[in-house]
């Protein structure tokens, strides 16, 4: 067993809650996010692997819920993350509102959207610079939409706009793709989508296809594993979440907080993409910031009561969690 696995019993545990909240905004096709939150000797966890994951799949998500609810989280090197916001497929005055009225000095743009043209990528992005002014940070996320060729080109349009990109997240989908644009292009590569499980980050890295690594604590299996990935791949990382509740959100607050650099601001202001939350005091972002929490806020009964679905959707993930557990 690895250091930072925790088996416990699904009996030993404490509390097992079902929870749905609706979601501002889809993502992932979502429009609701689900996920279990469980008590143990240690405080709570959160299981939350999207329902399009298979139970093996879905076996390290777990893995961090049980680390948070029954082991415990590495020391942090700092007590507080910088966070980035994020700018949807907007206008250019409402993407200008957003960043301008963040308190982050980081935008994390989003382009390529298939319904949308280059040229209003090209103006969005403009008006966040504008709205963030030279000190501030452009990245943006093409969500693996671009081939080689288009990435090269607009990469280098975008970077003109933005007055220097930070970064450009997951360009294209394949691993050699990614290294493919990243010879042609001066902005830096960020792979996302290339790095879901535990093994991929040591190949984009060998690869030569990224600059930076986007983490998410839950799918590399909890706190301790993601720090040794981090370690064995060798890139700056950057913590992301899953778009959980704000018990599973402290997990990669735990993350961000223990890596030994963290030189780029996170993905963690993401709470505010759910309407509600399962605890009394959610974990949004003060001045552009997120504390690092040392173990996960505890649910609020009435917030969880409010979250809880109907018989048929807490047996199915009931269901889900058993037979992942016996995966574990
Ligand atoms: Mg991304």
């Amino acid at each position: 067993m690895d250091a930072g696995d925790t088996k416990i019993d699904l009996a030993e545990l404490d509390a097992v809650r079902v929870y749905a909240l609706p979601m501002r905004t889809k993502f992932r096709g979502l429009c609701v996010r689900q996920g279990i939150l469980l008590s143990g000797p240690t405080g709570w966890g959160e299981f939350c692997a999207f329902e399009d994951y298979s139970d093996t799949e879905s076996v390290p998500w777990l893995a961090a819920a049980l680390e948070a609810c029954a082991g415990d989280w590495p020391e942090p090197v700092r007590d507080k993350i910088p966070v980035n916001c994020t700018v949807p497929a907007v206008t250019p005055d409402k993407a200008y509102e957003i960043a301008a009225t963040s308190g982050c000095s980081t935008a994390k743009v989003k382009v390529a959207e298939p319904e949308q043209d280059p040229g209003e990528d090209i103006e969005r992005v403009s008006a966040v610079r504008d709205a963030l002014g030279s000190c501030g940070a452009v990245r943006v996320d093409a969500n693996a939409a671009w081939d080689v060729d288009d990435a090269a080109a607009r990469i280098k349009e975008l970077d003109r706009a933005a007055h220097g990109l930070e970064y450009v997240e997951q360009p294209c989908a394949s691993v050699d793709e990614l290294a493919a644009v990243r010879r042609r292009v001066d902005v830096r590569i960020a792979a996302d989508e290339s790095i879901r499980r535990a093994e991929d980050p040591l190949r984009v890295a060998v690869a030569e296809a990224a600059d930076v690594a986007v983490l998410k604590a839950a799918p590399l299996g909890g706190v301790h594993r993601a720090l040794q990935v981090a370690e064995a791949c060798g890139l700056p990382c950057v913590v992301s979440s899953a778009v959980e509740s704000s018990v599973g959100l402290s997990a990669q607050l735990a993350l961000a907080g223990a890596l030994p650099e963290l030189p780029f601001a996170c993905g963690l202001g993401t709470v505010s993409l759910l309407d509600g939350d399962v605890v009394a005091d959610s974990l949004v972002p003060s001045g552009g910031n997120l504390l690092v929490p040392r173990q996960a806020p505890e649910p609020a009964p009435a917030r969880v009561a409010a979250a809880t679905p109907s018989a048929r959707t807490q047996r199915r993930w009931l269901d889900r969690l058993r037979r992942v557990h016996a995966l574990l």
